[in-house]
This record gives C-alpha cells, structure tokens and sequence, in this order.
C-alpha cells in the first residue's frame, strides 16, 4: 500500500517486458516489494523463472539475430540514444522521485543522479561515432584493419544502490555498440526499471533489443549467468556474489565485466586543505545514505592534526540533517531495506567494541521506525578491526591515525578491496608517489569522487575484474576481428610438389 509522501500515479504490479510485450512470470509468481520508511509492501513484481530468462534471451538473440539494431549505422543509434537522454533530461523530477521513494535516497541526491543516468546516454552517443579502430599497412604487401562488431545478448545485472543510474551506466555502452540486452534489476528496487522500456519506445529503440526480467538474483540471476546464448555479463554488486558469478559463468567461457565492492581510504596528511578535506570525507562517507561502492569510509588522518580533526568530523556529522527521502533538506535518509539496516545496525554495534564512538551510533532522534542510521563515527580504529576491513554500505566510518607516509601506505593497502582512494596533500611529489602505491582502481588527488566518463572505472583485488568507463566498455562490449589482405600476389609455401620450398610467410 503507497504510503500518502508517495509518488503520484504508482502502479500496484510490475511485469517483465520481454520482446516488447509486459508479461507476467510464468506461473504467475510474485515478490513484494517494500518502501524504506514504512517498510511496507506497496507494490508486488513478477518474479521470473528460468522459463521466463529463455523467453527474454531469445527476443533478444531474435532482435540480435534479425533486426536492425546491430546493423544500424552508429549515427542512427546515436540519434536514438540522445533522444533517451532528451527524455531522461526532461523527466529528471519524475525520476527522481521514483528512485527516492523506493531505494530511499534523499530528493536531492536522486536527482543528480537521475541527469547523470542521461549523461551515461548522452556520453556513449556521442563515442560511438567519433569511434576509430586500428589499421596497418605493410607497404606494399598487406593491409590489416579492425571489424569492431557488437557480440550480441549482454546480461546486465545491477544493484541496489542508485539502481537507475547503474543501469544506465550498462545500458548506455552496451545498447549503443549494438548489442541487445537482458536486463535484471536488485531485487529491493524494481521500480524505476519499469521506466526503461516507456522511454525506449518513445525513442524509437526496435522491440527485442531491450528485454527487463524482475526475480531473485539466485533464481533469475542465476539462469541469465548460465545462458548458452548470453556471451558476456556485465555485473556490478557484492564480491561474493561476483565470486559465485564468476565460477558460474567459467564453463561457458564468458566475457565478464564486475564492479565489486570497496573499503576505500581517505588519507589526510596534515599538510592538506584541511576545510576541502572534511567537506570531501565527510560528503564522501555519508551521500547516498553511504550506500556507494566508492564511499572513503576509512578516513586515515596524520597524528598532528587528528584529534582537531575528528572532532570537527564529528561535529559536521552531528549536524547532518537526517529526514524523510522527499525533504530537499535530507542530506541522509532511509537505508534500503530492514534486511540491510539491520546489517548496518550490527556493525554499529560491532563498532563499539573496535572504536571509540564520536557521532551517532543508533537511530536518529525522532525516527523510532523505518531504515535509518544515524551517521556515525568511530575513531582510533586499529586496521584489525571489522569495521576497518568489512565493508558496511551505510552512514558509518572508521577513522585512524597515523604518523609516517610509510604507515598511512600500509594502513591503506591492508584491506582486501581496492576500488578507491582519496589523497588529500599540498605535497605534489608526496600524492603522485602515493597514487601509484596505493592498490587501488581509482585514485583521486585532493578531490572528493568527481568522475570524468571518459577515464576507466573498476577496481584491483576483491573489488572487480576488468574496466568500464569510455572506450573500455566499448572494448567490453565488442569484438575486434581483425582482417588481413595481401596486396600482391599470394606467396604461400608449396607443400604437396615435391619437397618443401622456400616461401613468404
Ligand atoms: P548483490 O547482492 O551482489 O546483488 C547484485 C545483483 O546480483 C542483484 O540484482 C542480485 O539479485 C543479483 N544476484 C544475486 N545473486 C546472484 C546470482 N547467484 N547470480 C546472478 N545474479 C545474482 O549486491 P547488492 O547488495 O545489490 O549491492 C551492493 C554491493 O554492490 C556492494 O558490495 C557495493 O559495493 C557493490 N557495488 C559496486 C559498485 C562498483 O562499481 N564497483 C557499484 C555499486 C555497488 P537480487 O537483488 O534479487 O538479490
């Protein structure tokens, strides 16, 4: 049941849209789904079968197969996929509060991150057709050149966590190589996928090439992962269910892309910025509720300006207006679901044996009901404690000491994530030696996360395997075939007349 801050016009039930119809699942099966303040059901989504991932991978190995996507020239698929980003552009309020009421992200955030889904559009429209590939010439001999082709029925699986936005991050690269897709969504957020296939119609996108399942990850997850006809999986969660993907998806051989989880650092030397420092750490930890893969929720600060420091950090997270996801004032909300509050709960508690707890540490004032977490901060944090290496997705950070830009590299290094990492020194020598040390995917030098699209996406160790992000997800979504012509007479080795002769190779 809608609650009465609830969007305007919501449907009761979500279907599959499959080949451009919207059907039930199979066997008419369901799954609730809850809104994050109430936490009651308010709307049910079908729940796909395996039965279901075979209808949506053969439209869209039909489309692949047989329709006019993949052929298009790039123009004709840019033009379409700026028409999506005009219509994101357009219905970025609308957006934005569908994403807010059911993943409970503040208006504000959801809002930004509802343009930046059109940017994702805009951005791989416009590099699909300024698009080079290789050529080589031996003079006079041979000439070799590059067929990139679409590889066909990409299974994107996503998150959670700023659900629309991730989406468009795989739909954009994937749909715009010329790919077909087979989308499923988190399972908590369903709601605004259901937006996809309205504005792809309206944009002129043929049915089949876009095909949107609903259903549980191990169920309708499972079997997309596990499709004979689906060569590549782009997935982005939690690095043990990249693990299972992984080993799932290795008898069939595919090609995967996994943006896993993070642990990231936020060194502060005291030679830094120290007002940029603490509006980028604190922003850094606590926008989007601290559910953000790229979160810098260890924050590790040099010993002469801790104690002034963690205090200031403590006092801003104290003045963090907490509040319903509607309110513009909300700069934390309510977390996604009670199953993963009650997680974050159980590492705040955890955290009051490993730290010392400045900020926070429970339910906000005046919120005795629904997903929210205070912002919390610990300090004096040892690099043993869980809360130090576990990664929480919530409003809570762990903050440490150190003395040396020895210790602080060690401090950093010692987690088995590496997805980001923030510097924050005036020293130029100091942040470069220090970026090329940290075992990191990303680093970003006195910057809180401002991505530019063009530049490589991902993470070393258990925070993923392979880059998206500007031509990377070109290259992960396509084959480079490459082609080899002689340009004189063929000189091969004459085998079969007697003896072997010498020849050109
Ligand atoms: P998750 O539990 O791993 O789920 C991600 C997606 O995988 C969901 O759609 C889920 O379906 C599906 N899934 C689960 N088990 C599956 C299986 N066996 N086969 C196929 N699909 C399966 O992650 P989450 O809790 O939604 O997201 C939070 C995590 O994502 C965090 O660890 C965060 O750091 C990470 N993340 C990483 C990045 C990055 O770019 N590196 C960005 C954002 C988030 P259900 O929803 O039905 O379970």
């Amino acid at each position: 049941m809608a609650t009465d801050y609830a969007p305007k016009d919501l449907p009761s039930h979500l279907r599959l849209y499959i080949g451009g119809e919207w059907v039930d699942a199979t066997g008419g099966a369901t799954f609730d789904v809850l809104e994050p303040v109430s936490n009651e059901t308010y709307i049910t989504a079908a729940s796909a079968t395996p039965e279901d991932v075979n209808k949506a991978v053969a439209a869209a190995k039909k489309a692949f197969d047989e329709g006019p996507w993949p052929r298009m020239l790039p123009r004709e698929r840019s033009r379409i996929l700026h028409k999506i980003a005009d219509i994101l552009e357009s219905r970025d309020a609308r957006l934005a509060e569908i994403e807010s009421y059911d993943s409970g992200l503040p208006i504000t955030q959801a809002l930004g991150q509802a343009r930046r889904a059109a940017e994702n559009f805009r951005f791989f429209a416009d590099l699909i057709v300024s698009q080079h590939d290789n050529a080589f010439k031996v003079p006079g001999r041979q000439m070799n050149y590059v067929n990139r082709k679409p590889i066909g029925v990409a299974g994107l699986i996503t998150p959670w966590n700023v659900p629309f936005m991730q989406e468009s991050w795989k739909l954009g690269p994937a749909m715009a190589t010329g790919n077909t897709v087979v989308l499923k969504p988190a399972s908590y957020t369903p709601l605004s996928a259901a937006l996809w296939p309205e504005i792809f119609e309206e944009a002129g996108v043929p049915a089949g090439v876009f095909n949107l399942i609903f259903g549980s990850g191990g169920v309708a997850g499972d079997a997309l992962v596990k499709h004979p006809d689906v060569p590549l999986i782009s997935f982005t969660g939690d690095s043990s269910t990249g693990a299972t993907l992984s080993t799932n998806a290795a008898p069939f051989l595919k090609s995967l892309s996994l943006e896993l989880g993070g642990k990231s650092p936020a060194i502060v030397f005291a030679d830094a910025d120290l007002e940029a420092a603490l509006d980028a750490t604190v922003f850094g930890v606590f926008s989007l509720n601290g559910e953000r893969c790229t979160a810098g929720s260890r924050v590790l600060v040099q010993r002469e300006i801790y104690d002034d420091f963690i205090e200031k950090f403590a006092e801003r997270a104290k003045n963090i207006v907490v509040g319903l996801p509607t309110d513009p004032k909300s700069e934390v909300s309510a977390l996604v679901h009670p199953n993963h509050f009650d997680k974050v709960m159980s590492y705040v508690e955890i955290g009051k044996g490993e730290g010392r707890l400045l900020a926070g540490g429970g339910r906000p004032e005046g919120f005795p009901t629904g997903n929210f977490v205070a912002p919390t901060v610990f300090v004096d944090v040892k690099s043993d404690a869980r809360i130090f290496q576990e990664e929480i997705f919530g409003p809570v950070v762990a903050i440490t000491p150190f003395d040396t830009d020895e210790e602080a590299l060690e401090l950093a290094n010692d987690t088995r994530y590496g997805l980001a990492a923030y510097v924050w020194t005036t020293n130029l020598k100091r942040a470069h030696n220090f970026a090329q040390a940290i075992e990191s995917g990303m680093v970003w030098l006195n910057s809180n996360n401002v991505r530019d699209l063009r530049t490589p996406f991902g993470g070393v160790k258990a925070s993923g395997l392979g880059r998206e992000g500007g031509y990377r997800s070109i290259d992960f979504y396509t084959t480079q075939q490459s082609v080899q012509i002689t340009l004189e007479e063929s000189h091969s080795p004459r085998f079969g007349v007697g003896g072997a002769t010498p020849g050109k190779h």
